[in-house]
């Protein structure tokens, strides 16, 4: 299974794939993972989580940034939505990916951003979270923190336990309010744990002295529910209070099982990813859980294109591509 998580996450990163699909709207099961195409869709998928029981933090799709009018664009969408938020009075915060506004063109550039967010948030009070990207944009990602947090208290971000670097980095961060992850990309050895089992020892202990150790809030996002029943074991033990930690999950996964954990008195919060640039994130789905392709090719059954045979060249190259993830996941 490693080859085709490697594989898949080698694909995620194909820009010319990623413009492809971009201009397809939600397609080929996308739509499961993806709350929406634009603000106003994805208010709307805001407010039936709310009415679970569970609050949101969104994501505004869009990867491979390199041009400083893409950046202030995607920026200005964030602070739309932010804006739509507040109007609307939805329990929801912000996730934001660095690399979406601007980090890849100019440091300062994307600082002057992300300030711009920060600000609109903290104006209205919502918390602002910065995803954690690949091993590339770590030091850029954490000096960023850094600097933030001199100037706002409504800031934070994620570990990965796959790195060496979290060990340090959640005694580091204890009083701040910081999401805990296994880690979504390929990372060298060098730097990272390679094999699932170390990886889930790493990511429970990070959580545990996250609780512990210091006043910051944890959020606990997984699906795994073997970790997230031992997590609930070491709070009861602990007498850790509830009001300190929230789970966090996916958009599209597991609503079952979120819906349970609310029952059961525990705080959960829905990750929701929305926009038309869902290649990149959906394929990384695909990568930590091969099932999901099923859902591609349920959907790309009941697409009228496919059927009618009037599919795109663009559309031509995706099914390419996706047919050969299938043949490799069945064999
Ligand atoms: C809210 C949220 C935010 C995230 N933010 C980041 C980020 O900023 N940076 C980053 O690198 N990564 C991020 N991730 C991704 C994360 O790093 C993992 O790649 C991803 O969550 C998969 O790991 P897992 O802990 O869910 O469990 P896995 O290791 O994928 O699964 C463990 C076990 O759980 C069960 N399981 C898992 N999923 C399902 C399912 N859908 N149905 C049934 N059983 C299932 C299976 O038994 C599986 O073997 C985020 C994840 C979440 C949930």
């Amino acid at each position: 299974m490693g080859l085709f998580r490697d594989t898949v996450i080698q694909l995620s990163e194909n820009k010319t794939l990623n413009d492809l699909t971009k201009q397809m709207g939600l397609k080929f099961g996308a739509r499961k993972f993806v709350g929406g195409v634009d603000t106003e869709e994805a208010i709307e998928t805001f407010k039936s989580i709310n009415a679970d029981g569970m609050s949101v933090t969104f994501d505004n799709l869009g990867e491979f940034i390199t041009d400083t009018m893409d950046a202030t664009y995607e920026k200005d969408l964030i602070l739309e939505m932010i804006k739509a938020i507040d109007e609307h009075k939805v329990n929801a915060h912000c996730s934001v990916k660095l690399t979406q506004i601007g980090l890849d063109i100019d440091y300062e550039f994307c600082k002057t951003n992300f300030r711009e967010i920060l600000e609109a948030a903290k104006q209205v009070g919502i918390f602002v979270n910065i995803d954690m990207e690949s091993y590339r944009v770590y030091d850029a990602t954490m000096r960023m923190l850094d600097e933030m947090l001199e100037e706002f208290d409504n800031v934070g971000t994620v570990l990965q336990s796959y790195l060496f670097d979290s060990e340090e980095d959640v005694i580091k961060h204890k009083d701040e309010r910081v999401r805990i992850v296994k880690g979504a990309y390929k990372e060298d050895p060098s730097v990272a744990l390679q094999e699932r089992e170390s990886i889930d020892i790493a990511f429970e202990e990070l959580i545990k002295k996250h609780l512990t150790e210091g006043t910051g809030f944890t959020s606990i996002a997984t699906h795994d529910h073997n970790i997230i029943y031992n997590i609930m074991d070491f709070v009861e033990r602990e007498n850790i209070d509830k009001d300190t930690f929230e789970f966090q999950m996916l958009y599209g996964f597991r609503y079952d099982l979120a819906k349970q954990i609310v029952k059961k008195g525990y705080s959960m919060c829905i990750y929701v990813p929305y926009g038309n640039d869902w290649y990149a994130y959906f394929m990384r789905r695909i990568a930590e859980r091969p099932q999901n392709v099923n859902l591609l090719v349920k959907d790309l059954m009941d697409n009228p294109a496919v059927k009618a045979g009037t599919i795109t060249a663009g559309g031509l190259v995706v099914l390419g591509i996706i047919s050969s993830i299938v043949k490799m996941f069945r064999k």
